[in-house]
């Protein structure tokens, strides 16, 4: 009976740890630094962390018939032998992305991305999983014996505490493999039933006789006093003064986080009415209605409070697709670029175009490259990825490094508009806390000025300026004013010219 208690322990220890070492292991091989102790520590604490969950997960999954068990063990040891395969070979971290590559799209596309080293892991990988698995056969389970009574207790109470959604532990877990596979499906069909989501226009008519290219950028945690064109010490935006942009200095984010603010930004949403933001379409639906070839282009992963506006647009491409806050690979917004050119180029008079990028989010050092044409970066930069030990001065070099490349970004943008009729609104989702009050990042503490200060501002090209010379005058007369970041939705469409009766033109930049 005991031995029988303790082959069942062992074996599903061995299982977990085969999965450990040959699967999960991928996700923390690319440490940022693997010099720092504190990284280290840290990464080592998930791993054990997800160790201790898969185990309890196989202990309560044995409780099957050993048929089940088997062929069970076989599957997920299969899919993430895959998805390993693909995270250790070419950094790909598994998303929605990858779901929708295999559901959406044809199998061809699909099978571009098979090789015979593939094909190999998963029949030797296959293989040990199913041998392994068979010692189920080899003991019986007494589930009213009381230790198995006390070892399915604790298995139950940890995978609840490391799985389940409304835990605060659980984020670790649920990003790794092997359990981001249920994760991550869960996220695709929720984004599924997003689009499926009606949401009716908000606007009974909306016209322009104007051809103009309109680009919308929702910056990443870009904080507006770190910006040297509203005073900061540093010079962060050499590039965009020299454009001319017009910075409005003085807006108010509500909202200190990604999921709830870009829904607001997006949407006709305020402070009288904020759950517009989820039952309402985004200003992407006022310019479809008045003719624009409308592209959202998102180099964050549209997360399901914003998903339904990524696919409300015409065309709709995600970029870094395989990054995720777990990986610490380059995930840069210029790899935006080569795409949005080929659509500015593209004959239609009339172009929306939204960038979502990744800007400022901490990891700090995956977001920033020296171009070549930078004298310089600030230096030393963070070496930790663990904020309670790194040094406080090289996290603010990193994060303003973050803010002299989205100069370089953004001027790349403008670069391609410089000869046509277009303007360039930009807004970031919040600001970012860098050791007030000894806090960091954001999402946190909503008490931190620095968290709702976000950066913001207008280009407006030549052609431009001249046709409207009322809205531009307007623009520089009222940089200064405090607006909620309400104003967005209106000025994007009246700095559009279009007529339509959802524009208050109240929260309008340019009146
Ligand atoms: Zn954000």
């Amino acid at each position: 009976m005991q031995s029988d208690i303790i082959k069942w322990l062992i074996h599903t220890f061995v299982c977990t740890l085969f999965i450990l070492f040959t699967c999960v292991i991928t996700d923390f091989l690319p440490l940022p630094s693997a010099t720092q102790v504190n990284d280290i520590l840290s990464a080592g604490y998930h791993f054990v962390e997800i160790g201790i969950t898969l185990w309890a997960f196989l202990l309560l999954l044995s409780l099957l018939p050993p048929i089940a068990f088997c062929t069970l063990y076989t599957i997920l040891g299969g899919i993430s032998a895959i998805l390993a395969f693909f995270r250790y070979k070419i950094g790909f971290a598994f998303n929605t992305i990858i779901l929708d590559v295999i559901f959406q799209t044809d199998f061809t596309v699909s099978a571009d991305v098979l090789s015979w080293q593939l094909f190999v892991w998963i029949v030797l990988f296959v293989t040990t999983s199913i041998i392994l698995s068979r010692k189920r056969y080899a003991y019986k389970i007494q589930y009213k014996h009381l230790a198995s009574i006390i070892i399915i207790g604790l298995s139950s109470v940890c995978l609840i505490i490391f799985t389940s959604n409304f835990s605060p532990l659980a984020n670790s877990v649920r990003n790794h493999l092997p359990f981001n596979i249920y994760s991550v499906t869960q996220d695709y069909l929720s984004e599924r039933q997003e689009i499926k989501t009606e949401r009716p226009s908000v606007f009974s008519y909306a016209t322009t006789s104007e051809d103009l290219i309109v680009v919308a950028i929702i910056g990443e945690a870009l904080r507006s006093d770190h910006l040297h064109c509203n005073g900061y010490k540093r010079q962060t935006t050499p590039r965009l003064e020299q454009l001319g942009i017009v910075s409005f200095d003085n807006i108010y984010s509500e909202y200190i986080h990604t999921n709830r603010s870009v829904p607001h930004i997006l949407t006709r949403a305020d402070s009288l009415n904020p759950d517009r933001a989820f039952s309402e379409p985004s200003f992407i639906d006022v310019f479809k209605a008045a003719d624009y070839q409308t592209t959202f282009i998102a180099n964050q992963n549209p997360e399901k409070p914003y998903f339904y506006f990524f696919s409300e647009a015409d065309t709709s491409i995600r970029i870094n697709s395989g990054r995720s806050f777990v990986t610490f690979d380059k995930w840069l917004d210029g790899d935006m670029l080569p795409l949005y050119n080929n659509i500015i180029q593209r004959p239609y008079n009339k172009q929306l175009i939204v960038l979502h990028c990744i800007g400022s989010h901490w990891w700090y050092n995956a977001h920033f490259i020296k171009t070549p044409d930078m004298d310089s970066l600030f230096t030393p930069i963070v070496e930790s990825r663990v904020i309670s030990g790194a040094d406080s001065m090289a996290i603010v070099n990193s994060y303003d490094n973050t803010i002299l490349y989205t100069d370089y970004f953004l001027s790349q943008v403008i670069a391609s508009l410089k000869h046509k009729n277009a303007i360039v609104l930009f807004l970031s989702d919040h600001g970012e806390a860098l050791g007030e009050d000894g806090k960091w990042l954001h999402a946190s503490d909503p008490s931190i000025k620095a968290l709702h200060e976000t950066a913001s501002f207008v280009w407006f090209s030549d052609i431009y300026k001249k046709k409207y010379p009322t809205f531009v005058a307007a623009a520089h007369k009222n940089c200064c004013q405090r607006y909620r970041t309400d104003y967005f939705y209106h000025s994007i469409i009246d700095g559009a010219h279009i007529q339509t009766d959802v524009l208050d033109t109240t929260l309008s930049i340019f009146r």
